[in-house]
């Protein structure tokens, strides 16, 4: 894999493999300006990153209440329970507290009352360093840096050998993409290089992950709609980063969710109904109204394209 590292300083790669990786957490979570006041605890428990090395995680919010400032509270006492494999799905309107919960997952910030575990335990109880290398997140916007795709992909895990970048790209139907470009996985991208496409860049944030190999995955779904065959592209890559891993998905189309284990639909901060896609439409509540929305939204697209 040296060779993917060209003549970068091996150090330089790594500090700036860190900073980009802050770089797309900052994006997804717009913190940049935040003051972010959480501490590790004096005797942080362990805990498995990788899901190569141990099963998959169970996460869990219980009765978790959270606001940014003193005056405002923003979850009003949120349940649900991922086991281990499992996937959950968070949809509401904007506002409803979807990113806040993804955000209180990776503590940055600390919940009012209640808590947030994983594997059975509060997240106040590891080192914020530990439990961040157990979560992944595709984000919905990938900043990639002026190096080769190769690279690009290979600093989901540092290290990795050239044959687990190939198979993470693979996975990531990105593989034969490079392939065909060329200087193959050793082609520039970034402003002095190739530009890749939304779709393309979502496949390397997806290669990446695969071979960062965390045991709880966060999929943070574009809201701009691709087209049908980038789309399909993108859920089979999806598939593959989202297979036996406890996976939590803010989700804009409910194409994309029919199949979790179980659907949350959120509103000003709570959970207003639950349950699997086919169990919701039945009730004929909010989600089915939903859905009937967007099917129709659907037709009339492809109507009109
Ligand atoms: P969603 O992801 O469902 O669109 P968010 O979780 O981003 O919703 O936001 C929930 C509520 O919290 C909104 O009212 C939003 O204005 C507020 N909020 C989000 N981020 C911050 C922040 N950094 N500071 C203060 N309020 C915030």
């Amino acid at each position: 894999l040296l060779q993917l590292y060209g003549p970068l300083n091996f150090l330089g790669s790594v500090y700036s493999a860190i900073r980009t990786a802050m770089v797309d957490l900052e994006q997804m979570f717009g913190l940049i300006e935040e003051n972010v006041e959480v501490a590790d605890p004096e005797n942080p428990l362990p805990i498995a990153t990788r899901l190569a090395d141990s099963a998959p995680a169970q996460v869990e919010f219980r009765d978790v209440r959270f606001g940014y400032g003193p005056e405002r509270e923003i979850l009003h006492g949120v349940s649900f329970v991922a086991a281990p494999g499992k996937k959950v799905a968070i949809v509401g309107s904007t506002g409803a507290g979807k990113s806040t919960i993804s955000r209180l997952l990776f503590r940055f910030y600390d919940v009012w009352s209640g808590a947030v575990l994983v594997d059975g335990h509060n997240v106040r109880d590891y080192r914020q360093e530990d439990l961040r290398a157990a979560i992944g997140v595709v984000p919905q916007d990938t900043v990639l840096f002026n190096e080769t795709i190769g690279y690009n992909i290979a600093y989901g895990r540092l290290g990795a050998s050239l044959a687990d970048v190939e198979q993470a790209a693979r996975l990531a139907q990105i593989h034969d993409f490079i392939m065909s470009l060329p200087d193959g996985y050793q082609t520039q991208v970034g402003e002095r290089g190739l530009k890749l496409s939304g779709g393309e860049k979502q496949r390397v944030a997806i290669a990446r992950t695969l071979l960062k190999d965390p045991r709880v995955l966060v999929l943070d779904e574009a809201t701009s709609a691709l087209d049908t065959h980038t789309e399909q592209e993108i859920q089979a890559a999806l598939k593959a980063v989202s297979a036996s891993r406890t996976t939590l998905v803010i989700a804009h189309r409910l194409s994309t969710i029919v199949d979790a284990d179980e659907i949350l639909v959120m509103g000003q901060g709570r959970v207003l109904e639950r349950g699997t896609h086919e169990a919701l439409l039945a009730s004929g509540g909010q989600y089915a109204a939903m859905w009937a929305a967007q099917g129709a939204e659907g037709i009339a697209e492809r109507i009109a394209g």
